[in-house]
């Protein structure tokens, strides 16, 4: 309805509003002059500014309009009336007669209820809702959509303001804004340890400080501009063969989106409210996030962070500010918060001064998981939105035990933690006095430490934790983090320094377990309906004999006149190990034909992680020179309760009677048969599961540098024999529990056994 802007239009109003910003006045001042301003240009008897307060109420800080006496006494809650509608769904509302709409109610110490006509928007930032700006006419009129527009274009003014803090000095006294409150989240445990710092952000929001601006015909060109110079990267990105990392689908998506009729015409309609390019793009950015945040289908949103990404390159090369965080900028005591992130990504910033790191998407077995437990950086994953939740610099703490994370904390909360993060410390010295100390019982039965590892990384916390031999080296990590099919050479090269760094030389060696979750990105993808049942691990290695000879050779050449450990996974049948020998041992004799060096002791072993192999265990005992015990796959097959689903993963009790039966009959069969058998899953490295095991006859564990102190604090205290007999006597008892956690918690307990 452009005559209704008859008094000089948006282009003024934004004009005018931009010289109070400016004015050196108090922000109650301030306030109560943009009210007086919108509401003369719009030609509304009313606007008023409602912010959003930590309790969840809207407090009215500004009004032209209705009662003064009602400012800062006035409070609303997100369930009520349309304000609180409007903060709810934070999208905006147009009413020609506002008493009739459902939502109604009103305030009588406001004199409100003469008004009909209504017309409210979302104040957002981050596509959270900081308030709430209203305007109402007695008449029953229509407002047009450029007056929505303009409307939402003054909010974002608005949201800066708030943002800055200088709000908090005049809300009513006790109560605090909700920008600034304190979120206690809770995510997924992803690596242990608690980190007190301060938010980076990966990918750093732009910071859009001109909102206003002078031509908008300018603006219009600089948008085509930045638009046209954007598809033209696409292009070359999808034309080119892809090294840049990104993924096909996603640009090809940004593709589609930067083209989009819809997004363009919203963007240019934002411009020609009298904002800058830059601040278009943050308007219809800050739409989408809010629509992002209470949209709940999964295809949906993907889209919806597709769309929130474009915008952001869009900002970023407007701005020229960069994409991601400078790694070497790192304040001392950060905390990382992404949406997702590689493994690679990670290794590029200073692990000295990473205090925590929160994901949105990633699980404990994601890649960037293996790598933050290498690393030792607590670590919190499946955090939703938590990347609009925090502004750079935000204070954050992070249990990566409990999945718990606080933003803005309180100051009790910092300090509890604080406290929890001195237990811990202390804790580790203790471990660390252990260092050197064996991992024998109190009854004199000595169990074998070893360390899980998979990366250059974990070597340098062998000394650290004080351990001897690697038990589990997963070789898939290098295929993984590699953009191309590591050569021989590389692979040669990784083994030999991994052999150099252990002080016995004993590392036992994974061939590629890739398949399932683990995807190499260069590898043709098959569509498998169930990957974890599907080609993967020694399946490959036995089909494309090419691969596993190539990773056979580079193993043997490392283990060039050492100790050398290989062992397969996920085998089923007896005669896939037959097969993969019969691979190293023509490997064996290439070797000597070209003159190399044979490895000085060779052990071939077998990991127990497919179920059918527990009724083949004497054939295996007679053929292998060790088994391994991947507890994490054989339980998620005995159970059928897929280990990366967190709706099953977490259903079934590892100390149920099944479970431990099936891994006492490996224990068995390898004492019978003196075969030597560790175990390399999780378990392994939690103290109670740990006692249990040695109870069922395991004499070997292999686990992750940071379970290694706890897990020999509890070996140093347990009775290997005492616990034996409980354990025994738990499994006869066949009561049919499907737990039996408790009474071995209660036993441990009992025995001065630390957990
Ligand atoms: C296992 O399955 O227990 C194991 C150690 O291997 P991964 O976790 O790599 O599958
Ligand atoms: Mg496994």
């Amino acid at each position: 309805m452009p005559t209704r802007g008859a008094l000089g239009g948006p282009r003024l109003l934004l004009r005018r509003l931009r010289e109070v910003m400016a004015e050196p006045v108090n922000a109650q001042a301030r306030l109560d002059r943009i009210v007086v301003h919108i509401a003369a240009n719009m030609v509304a008897e009313v606007c008023s500014v409602y912010v959003l307060r930590a309790d969840s109420r809207l407090e009215l800080f500004a009004t032209e309009g209705l009662k003064r006496e009602a400012v800062h006494m006035t409070t609303i809650r997100v369930d009520e009336g349309l304000v609180g509608l409007i903060a709810k769904t934070a999208e905006p509302l147009a009413l020609t007669d506002a008493q009739a709409h459902p939502a109604f109610s009103y305030k009588p110490e406001t004199g409100e209820e003469i008004y009909n006509s209504f017309l409210g928007v979302p104040i957002l930032r981050g596509g959270n809702t900081l308030g709430v700006l209203v305007v109402q006419n007695r008449v029953k009129r229509a407002y047009s959509d450029e007056e929505v527009e303009v409307l939402e274009t003054i909010a974002m003014l608005l949201a800066e303001m708030i943002a800055s803090g200088e709000l908090q000095a005049i809300v009513r006294p006790g109560a605090e804004i909700a920008l600034r409150r304190p979120l206690a989240l809770k995510g997924s445990p992803v690596a242990d340890g608690v980190g007190l710092g301060h938010v980076v952000l990966h990918e750093p929001r732009v910071i859009v400080t001109q909102i206003v601006a002078e031509d908008g015909k300018r603006e219009l060109e600089r948008l085509d501009a930045a638009i046209e110079a954007m598809r033209a990267y696409i292009d070359q990105l999808l034309d080119g063969d892809g090294s840049a990392g990104e993924h096909r689908e996603v640009l090809e998506t940004f593709r589609m989106f930067a083209n989009d009729r819809g997004w363009l015409r919203r963007l240019r309609e934002a411009i020609s409210t009298g904002i800058t390019a830059e601040a278009a793009v943050e308007r219809v950015q800050n739409d989408a996030r809010a629509r992002l945040q209470r949209q709940t289908d999964p295809y949906l949103r993907e889209r919806l962070h597709d769309l929130d990404d474009l915008a952001n390159r869009l900002l970023h090369q407007r701005t020229g500010q960069a994409l991601v965080a400078a790694p070497e900028t790192l304040p001392d005591n950060a905390i990382l918060v992404a949406r997702s992130m590689g493994p690679a990504a990670l290794l590029e910033y200073d692990r000295k001064r990473l205090r925590g790191l929160v994901l949105e998407d990633a699980g404990a077995s994601s890649h960037v998981a293996i790598v933050a437990r290498a690393l030792g950086i607590p670590t919190v994953g499946d955090l939703d939105n938590i990347t609009s939740l925090v502004e750079q610099g935000d204070a954050l703490i992070v249990d990566g035990a409990t999945g718990e994370v606080h933003v803005r904390p309180q100051p009790d909360v910092e300090a509890a933690y604080r406290e929890k993060a001195r237990l811990r410390a202390r804790r580790q010295e203790q471990y660390h006095s252990l260092r050197d100390v064996p991992g024998r019982t109190v009854d004199g039965v000595d169990v074998g430490l070893h360390m899980n590892a998979g990366l250059l990384v974990d070597l340098q916390n062998l000394a650290e934790a004080g351990v001897r031999s690697i038990g589990l080296f997963r070789t898939e990590l290098q295929f993984m983090l590699a953009p191309q099919f590591p050569r021989l050479e590389k692979q040669y090269a990784l083994y030999r320094q991994v052999i150099d760094a252990t002080p016995d030389g004993a590392v036992t060696f994974r061939t590629l377990d890739i398949g399932g979750d683990k995807i190499l990105p260069y590898m043709q993808i098959y569509e498998e309906e169930n990957p974890a049942l599907g080609w993967r691990a020694i399946r490959i290695g036995l089909d494309r004999p090419g691969l596993l000879r190539s990773q056979l050779r580079a193993m043997l050449r490392a283990g060039a006149g050492r100790k050398l450990n290989i062992m397969f996974p996920m085998v089923a049948m007896v005669e896939e190990f037959d097969a993969a020998r019969l691979l190293v041992e023509r490997e064996l004799a290439h070797l000597a034909r070209h003159g190399y060096e044979a490895p000085s002791d060779l052990k071939l072993g077998v990991m127990v992680e497919v179920p059918s192999l527990l009724w083949q265990l004497e054939e295996l005992m007679q053929r292998v020179d060790f088994v391994s015990v991947g507890s994490n796959d054989l339980v998620q097959y005995l159970t059928a309760a897929d280990r990366d689903n967190k709706r099953v993963s977490g259903r079934f009790d590892v100390l149920s009677p099944p479970i431990l039966r099936a891994l006492r009959s490996v224990a068995r069969a390898g004492a019978a048969s003196g075969t030597p058998v560790t175990l390399c899953g999780e378990i392994g490295g939690r103290p109670l599961e740990a006692m249990t095991l040695i109870g069922l006859g395991y004499r070997g564990l292999s686990m992750s540098a940071a379970s290694i102190g706890p897990v020999k604090a509890a070996i140093l205290a347990m009775n290997a024999r005492e616990t034996a007999a409980f354990v025994e006597s738990l499994l006869a008892e066949r009561t049919g529990a499907s737990s039996l956690r408790e009474k071995l918690r209660a036993y441990a307990d009992a025995k001065g056994v630390p957990l």
